[in-house]
């Protein structure tokens, strides 16, 4: 599912947007643009308590730098002293860790059945969350009024203050004009192409708001709430109406030169294979969304094929079914599902060939039933069949998020814009 259509406006553009979008949040915010400062805070918030020694080990920084930096940061109260510890030569450095209900986001992720909210905390912890049929059929005004009610509504019930709130993340299956906040193929909504949805839900919150494609929002959720276990490099598989990805190279979400990078669904896994929208053929995607499995499914039990539009709540609930199946051992679910596993593990081959990370993460909740049957495939590929399999083994895990991986995902979207280093920056 390709993240972005048409062309992007060269890295420079980019930053411009990002740099107006993020000035926009917040006037007692203080704003870590200095990328120093960041770093800090990027690694206090991964640790659970950690000394000003060890940042400056950590950083690359000068003490002095990063006891200027922590000053700051202890002033924006983003950061609190929590007791002393014992360190090297019997000295009792006094630790620090991030304050993690300073300041709050709020992710929505907009599914063609559902759509989910939460308010998460500064580490991505969900404090609240709400869960809703996605409105449809009214058109974008009434659609958008709906889905604004639900975030007030869940904000009041969260009772965390309203200058406390940094922003509000969007994550939506399919192409996303990210520049110009708009979403090109909206699940289940008619007549909704090309509608201003950043500018109309910005202007009907009064929140800056964000948006991206779910794969990327929860690649970046992942990275944001999995702390240390998720630091340097990563492959995210996501397992939503479509088969998408990211790559978190050295800490930093790579998103390429158009914003496509990761995009693991359409690598060819049957070059004589059926013709993708994409213009390829024989994409990852065409096997493993739910649409897909749940034809195979029924091909191999001799049953109608049934013709399931691509990203309908129908395509959805009968995926749910399979998996709950292939869970509970039913023979012929779980031999689709490992033909599905199959695939995706001959697309990791190349993957893991290209970009030789240590760790691949299989997340979004289209793989909650069937995790292990997609491990034990990845696995395989791996060990057996990458080229640097005898230097190191890749570790297969599941999410750390969950289900809701495209709502905390959408949430992190706005902690990782405002709090994370950023490469740009320098
Ligand atoms: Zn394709």
């Amino acid at each position: 599912m390709d993240k972005v259509r048409g062309s992007r406006g060269n890295q420079g553009e980019r930053d411009r947007q990002e740099g107006s979008r993020r000035m926009g949040m917040g006037t007692n915010l203080l704003w870590l643009g200095d990328l120093n400062q960041s770093r800090v805070l990027d690694a206090i918030r991964r640790a659970d308590s950690i000394s000003r020694v060890e940042l400056a080990e950590q950083t690359g920084l000068t003490p002095q730098s990063v006891s200027n930096i922590v000053r700051r940061l202890l002033e924006a109260e983003l950061v609190l002293e929590a007791g002393r510890r014992s360190s090297r030569g019997g000295k009792r450095a006094t630790m620090l860790r991030l304050n993690a209900t300073a300041y709050y986001a709020v992710g929505m992720h907009i599914d063609p059945a559902s759509t989910t909210l939460v308010v998460t905390d500064l580490r991505g912890r969900v404090i609240e969350r709400s869960h809703r049929r996605t409105p449809s059929g009214h058109g974008p005004a009434r659609v958008i009024d709906s889905l604004v009610e639900t975030v007030r509504r869940t904000v009041r019930s969260s009772r965390v203050p309203a200058d406390r709130i940094l922003g509000l993340g969007v994550a939506t299956p399919g192409p996303i004009d990210a520049g110009g906040g708009f979403v090109v193929e909206p699940p289940n909504l008619p007549g909704w192409h090309r509608v201003p949805l950043q500018e109309e839900l910005e202007s009907a919150t009064g929140l800056p708001v964000i948006i991206d494609n779910d794969a990327t929002a929860a690649t970046i959720g992942e990275r944001w709430s999995g702390g240390d276990q998720r630091s340097g490099d990563m492959a995210f598989v996501y397992f939503g109406t479509g088969i998408g990805g990211g790559l978190v190279l050295g800490d930093q979400l790579y998103r390429g030169t158009s914003w496509n990078a990761g995009e693991v669904g359409h690598i060819t896994v049957d070059a004589q294979g059926r013709l993708c929208p994409c213009g390829s053929r024989g994409c990852l995607e065409l096997y493993l969304a739910p649409h897909a499995v749940v034809a195979e499914a029924a091909r191999r039990r001799g049953e109608a094929v049934p013709d399931l539009p691509r990203r309908s709540a129908m395509a959805i609930e009968s995926y749910d079914r399979l998996c709950r199946d292939a869970e509970a051992g039913d023979e012929i679910a779980v031999a689709t599902v490992r033909e599905a596993a199959s695939r995706l593990g001959q697309a990791a081959v190349s993957l893991l060939n290209v970009v030789d990370v240590p760790l691949i993460v299989l997340g979004g909740w289209g793989i909650s039933h069937v995790g292990p049957i997609y491990q034990e495939a990845l696995r395989e590929a791996g060990d057996e069949r990458t080229i640097a399999r005898a230097m190191r083994k890749v570790r297969v895990e599941t999410s750390l998020i969950g289900d809701d991986a495209g709502a905390i995902g959408a949430a992190s979207l706005v902690l990782y814009t405002t709090y994370s280093p950023r490469v740009s920056s320098l």
